[in-house]
């Protein structure tokens, strides 16, 4: 029973530096035209065992509130259960209305693109949005009520001192937000930075910055649960550990990836095929091999680790019968440990999560 969907918005208002998203400039026309084709797809699905709905992008906040409502309205009418239902804003295309329509078909979670809190560095990314509107969007939501608020933060950034990142830091804490995900600049070939050729920040400050920003945000009441997460108690994306559970998932729309029963799949990527109806799905069939070495891939970038009880479960095998002797060189590198039911990176094992995979592989 599938519980957790993906749907995505391939459109946004304009494109920033850094990014190489599957997404198309914003047009009225386009997004109709793509509404009816989703809202299709939606209702080819059964839905009604969902627990966590995600609505993510490109910029789902760049739909028109018309757009917006007839989208939900779909989704919600197919999801009696759902307990999870985040969608992605940007702080430059959200307001009272579009938030109204979201807490009226039930999103009880935004997960908001802020990036920076310098407005240099905002500009510098090309992003619409400065840093006072980040003020007002978060005042917004929790006049209205909706307090499960996540922000995304970057850091690596050209230019970006250690200073300057504290300093985001120490503003995004005070926003009083119950959820924080840190991501590291990567300079992606077909990104505007990958074309001009600019280079992000050198390994040392970047791994200066994360290490800076995993004590900070532990000392101010936020727990680190995965590799870039950090949620005030309770306030872990479920959403998100359905995919670091492995779990299977729905992936919806245009550019949408998604896996079932040991089929992983990737929905038809070109935007004006997928309106005319077109739907190739590419789908890769998992071995058992392959399927063991995801669920580590994904359930090690918890902090928590993965369970060896769900392990032997799903595989009918134990861990330590395929993996005992990666496991013996990796624990005694001090990378990997054993407590009880769980096998976690330790601290220094997660910052060289690459280098554990690699040796599991
Ligand atoms: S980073 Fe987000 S908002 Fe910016 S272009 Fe990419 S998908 Fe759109």
């Amino acid at each position: 029973m599938v519980e957790s969907a993906y749907l995505h918005v391939p459109f946004c208002k304009s494109i920033c530096a850094y990014c190489d998203f599957f997404r198309y400039g914003s047009s009225e026309t386009l997004q109709e035209q793509w509404l009816k084709q989703v809202s299709a797809d939606l209702e080819a699905l059964d839905l009604a065992s969902l627990k966590t709905f995600y609505i993510g992008g490109g910029t789902p906040s760049a739909l028109s509130p018309s757009q917006l409502e007839r989208l939900l309205a779909v989704i919600a009418s197919r999801t009696p259960q759902l307990e999870e239902f985040t969608m992605e804003i940007n702080p430059d295309c959200f307001d009272e209305e579009k938030l109204r329509i979201c807490m009226k078909y039930g999103i009880n979670r935004l997960s908001i693109g802020v990036q920076s809190m310098d407005d240099t560095l905002l500009q510098a990314m090309n992003r619409r949005h400065n840093v006072q509107m980040v003020h007002e969007v978060i005042k917004l939501c929790k006049a209205h009520g909706l307090v499960n608020l996540s922000i995304d933060l970057i850091y690596a950034l050209p230019d970006q001192s250690l200073s300057k990142w504290q300093e985001t830091l120490r503003e995004a804490v005070a926003l009083d937000v119950p959820h924080i995900s840190l991501y590291a600049l990567s300079i992606e070939p077909n990104s505007l930075y990958g074309r001009k050729q600019v280079q992000k920040a050198d390994d040392e400050l970047e791994a200066d910055e994360y290490e800076w920003a995993i004590a900070f945000l532990t000392e101010h009441g936020y727990r680190q649960y995965e590799v870039s997460n950090f949620a005030k108690a309770g306030y872990e994306s479920r959403h998100n550990l359905a995919y670091w559970h492995y779990d299977d998932f729905y992936g919806i729309g245009c550019g949408a990836s998604g896996k079932e029963k040991h089929i992983r799949y990737d929905n038809e990527r070109n935007l004006m095929a997928y309106l005319k109806g077109m739907r190739a799905k590419e789908t890769i069939t998992l071995s058992k091999e392959e399927e063991m070495f995801e669920f580590l891939m994904m359930g090690l970038r918890l902090c928590d680790g993965i369970s060896l009880s769900v392990f032997e479960n799903r595989f009918a095998c134990s861990f330590f019968d395929v993996y005992q002797e990666a496991y013996a060189k990796l624990s005694a590198q001090g990378l990997l440990v054993n407590e009880g039911d769980r096998i976690k990176t330790t601290p220094q094992g997660l910052h060289l999560l690459h280098e554990v995979l690699l040796a599991l592989m």
